[in-house]
This record gives structure tokens, sequence and C-alpha cells, in this order.
């Protein structure tokens, strides 16, 4: 019998994160205060972050041990596996070897655990006791929630308005495991009720969402708060999933040639590609990482490269990122994780120095993507992951066409068993393609009157 699964045992759980920081030829630039625009030090984020996490984020150390308590969590649902995808190889017809790493199996259903477990656990170790937080399509919202409960921190989440309509059931999810789950753009902050007022059908946005908790927990010195992408130490909490992917590709006797990952804010694609971009640096490997972004909301391949606001109101720090403006308000697209106006920094910097790719695909392209993978391989992907599968697709029918064969790995980063309502849209066939104009693009990027990056 073949092999189609490569598994670990619980003691090949990587002990350390990985910092690419230490590894990359340019630094990112620093953050900016967003008053001053003056660069800011580590003691400017106190407010919002406990200070273990702050240190990482600044740091230019190349590991960083993962502690007992987290990787004792880890656990529950790591090492995840690695599959051969023979299904999708053979629907594709294809000479190129597909793998995927799978991160649905996590409570939650996502890759998003391994930084909320991490989170929540430094909150706790500074005896922080409430978490706020944004989510897009919920799996956020439902990781934090999930990793809260577990070290008995209340968890207040602000859910896009359009996916809270969407997605009733992730919001059933954060109920579960005891957290308080509010629509954004809401009535409860100041940011909120700004936005409402200007446009009371405001679908909401990520950027929104992000002011509303960030104001909530500026507010309350015993509320923290929490992102689940962007930043670097979120980035560097999900190099555990790409550290077993190469121990794993390496007991499959095999080496990926391009790594594939969809892209909202970087961490998931960060997971994966980053431990791989590790040997291009290190030992002169040319792994090519690609990171797959909406049509709709095409920051990597269609935005501009500067410093921008993390949230729309324009509370968060300065971060040197490729951006659509923060004022942008993508469509109301079902990859609600992937509707953020801009990128982390760390990647954003690897991008500048052509040391990764990014590619975009339209909406109906990723869904007809979406459900081949479903019928090939078994998994429903969440919408988000079928824009990584539309690439992998891309690249294995140019294997197809130029009758050679390559070694593709797929983030599976989770999967679309509470998105039905997206499939259910697809096979009404109520999904439009979209593609942003350049005028909506200018014109969001015209109100930006942030520091360009020397
Ligand atoms: C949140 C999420 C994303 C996008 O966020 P990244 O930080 O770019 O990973 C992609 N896929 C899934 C399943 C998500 O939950």
């Amino acid at each position: 019998m073949r092999n189609r699964k490569i598994t670990l045992s619980e003691q090949e759980i990587p002990r350390q994160w990985y910092n690419i920081v230490a590894d990359m030829p340019n630094k990112p630039l620093p953050p900016l205060h967003p008053g001053t625009k003056e660069p800011i030090g580590p003691e400017a984020l106190a407010p919002l972050f406990p200070m273990e996490l702050i240190m990482q984020e600044v740091s230019t150390e190349k590991w960083i041990d993962i502690p007992d308590e987290v990787r004792d969590i880890y656990t529950l649902w790591r090492p995840t596996p690695l599959y051969r995808a023979y299904g999708l190889e053979k629907a594709l017809d294809t000479p190129a070897k597909i793998y995927y790493k799978y991160e649905g199996g996590s409570p939650s259903g996502s890759h998003k655990p391994n930084t909320a477990v991490a989170q929540a656990y430094y909150n706790m170790k500074e005896g922080v006791k409430r978490i706020t937080t944004e989510t897009g399509a919920g799996q956020w919202g439902s990781a934090l929630s999930f990793a809260c409960n577990h070290f008995d921190i209340e968890c207040e989440v602000y859910m896009v308005k359009i996916s809270y309509h969407h997605k009733p059931y992730r919001k059933m999810m954060m109920n579960t495991w005891g957290a308080k789950v509010h629509a954004s753009p809401s009535d409860q902050t100041e940011a909120g009720r700004k936005i409402l007022s200007q446009d009371p059908d405001s679908p909401g946005s990520l950027g929104i969402a992000i002011s509303e908790a960030v104001e909530r927990a500026a507010m309350d010195p015993g509320t923290k708060y929490s992102l689940g992408s962007v930043l670097n130490h979120v980035l560097m909490h999900q190099t555990v999933l790409g550290q077993e992917a190469v121990t794993q590709m390496d007991k499959a006797g095999d080496l990926p040639d391009i790594v594939v990952a969809p892209f909202g804010g970087g961490s998931n694609f960060a997971g994966i590609a980053f431990p791989f971009l590790r040997m291009n640096l290190e030992e002169g490997k040319n792994i090519r990482c690609i990171a797959s972004e909406p049509a709709s909301c095409p920051k990597l391949t269609r935005g501009v490269f500067r410093y921008d606001f993390g949230d729309t109101i324009g509370m968060t720090p300065l971060l040197p990122m490729y951006t659509l403006g923060h004022n942008f308000v993508p469509a109301p697209i079902h990859a609600g994780g992937l509707r953020y106006h801009g990128a982390g920094a760390v990647v954003s910097q690897l991008l500048r120095d052509d040391l990764i790719e990014a590619v975009a695909h339209d909406n109906l392209e990723v869904f007809d993507a979406g459900v081949q993978f479903a019928r090939a391989e078994g998994i429903i992907p969440a919408p988000e992951a079928t824009h990584a599968i539309a690439t992998v697709r891309q690249e294995a029918l140019k294997c197809r066409e130029e009758g050679v064969s390559r070694t593709i790995l797929l983030n599976l980063c989770g999967h679309g068993n509470f998105d039905m309502k997206a499939y259910e849209d697809y096979f009404a066939g109520k999904l439009v393609r979209h593609e942003v104009t350049s005028e909506d693009i200018e014109a969001s990027l015209a109100q930006l009157d942030t520091p360009i990056p020397s």
C-alpha cells in the first residue's frame, strides 16, 4: 500500500519557534507612533500587549523556546498530518507531486490556535483578566475563545458584521467557549459609533473591528488586546506548523519546489513558508514561496509599500507594509479572513526583496478549485484556503504543459465545515467574478497621508 499520510509523534512537536527576522538580509523598518510619526520602542505597546509578547515582537533572536504548558496544549491536535494529494494529482492529470499540511484538525478548525494558545498563555502569566480581539470569518475569534477559556481569561470578540450574519455557528462556537461576541461596527465603542454614523449599513471590515477591539483594551488597564495575524510574534508562533512540515517532507524523501498558502495578514503563509525560506537563506536552496490573495483585496499584487495603520480609524502604530490603504473596505467575499487591507511588516519586506512571490485569484475561480479539491481529497477547504488551492492547480497544470514534475506543498490551513453558506451561494450561482478596479485602489491610496519609507 502506498503511503498517503506522513505523521509525527508528540515528541516531534518543535521545541522552539523560528524567528525569520534573524536571517533576513534587510530587517523590517521600525513601527512609527501614529501621532508623532517617530519610531516607537517596545514600551509604547505595553497598554495593549503583555511584555513577553512585546519582547518577541522586537526580538532578533533566531529561536525562541516554546513554553512546556503551550506545547502541552498543542498535543490536543499537534503534530498535524501531512498528506500526499494522490486524489488531486489524478484529478488534475499532472506529473506534479502535491502534498498538503492539514491544520483543520485543531479544536477551532484552523491554524489560528497555534498563536492563540501562546498569546493567552503569556497574558495569563501577566495576570490579565480580559482580552479583546476582532474576527473576520470567525476563525480567529473562535481560536482565541478556546485559548482564553483554557487559561480562565474573559474574551470579548468584535466580529465583522457581514460574517456575523453569514456564519452564525462561528458565533455559537465562541459562546460555547464562553466568549462575548459583538457585530462590528457596534455601538459599544467610539470607533464603531463613528463608522455607523457615516454608514449605518456598513458590512464592517477587519480594520474597523480592530479599531473597536483596540479602543476597548486601551480604555481598561485589566484588559489587553490580541491580534490573530500581521504582527511578528504571531507569524513566528505559526512556524511550529512549517517546522513539522520540513520534518515530514524529509520523511517522505522529498523537498518542495513550491510552497503555497493563502494570504490574509500573513500568519499561515509565514507558518508554512518561513522554515523553508530558512533553507533558502541559510543553505542556498531555491524554494519558491507563493502567497495567494483574493482579486478583490489584492494588497500584495496591486497595493503599495507604505507606512500605514493596522486599523481603519488610525489608532495602531504605523507599520511598513504592502497596503491598499486603511480606508479600503473590501467587497464582502466569503473568505472573510482575507478581507484585510494590509500585510505584515516581515512578509512585506520579504516581498519587497523578491524573496517571496504573490498571486491573486478571482472569487469564482477559487471556489471551483475548492470544490475540485473536496471531491478529490474529501476535506472541504475553508474559503480562504481555496485561494491557495487555485494557485496549486495553476502550478500543477503548468507542470503538465511543460511535461515536468515539481513538488508542491500546500498549507491547507483550515476546513470549511462552518462556511456552508459560501458553498451554498457558489452552487446557487450567486457568486460573481469580482476584481477591484484601479480607480477604487487609487481612490483609497490617495487618502493616505502616512510616511513613505525610504
Ligand atoms: C485567518 C485565516 C486566514 C488568513 O489569515 P493569515 O494570517 O493570512 O493566515 C487564512 N485561512 C484561514 C483558514 C484563516 O482562519
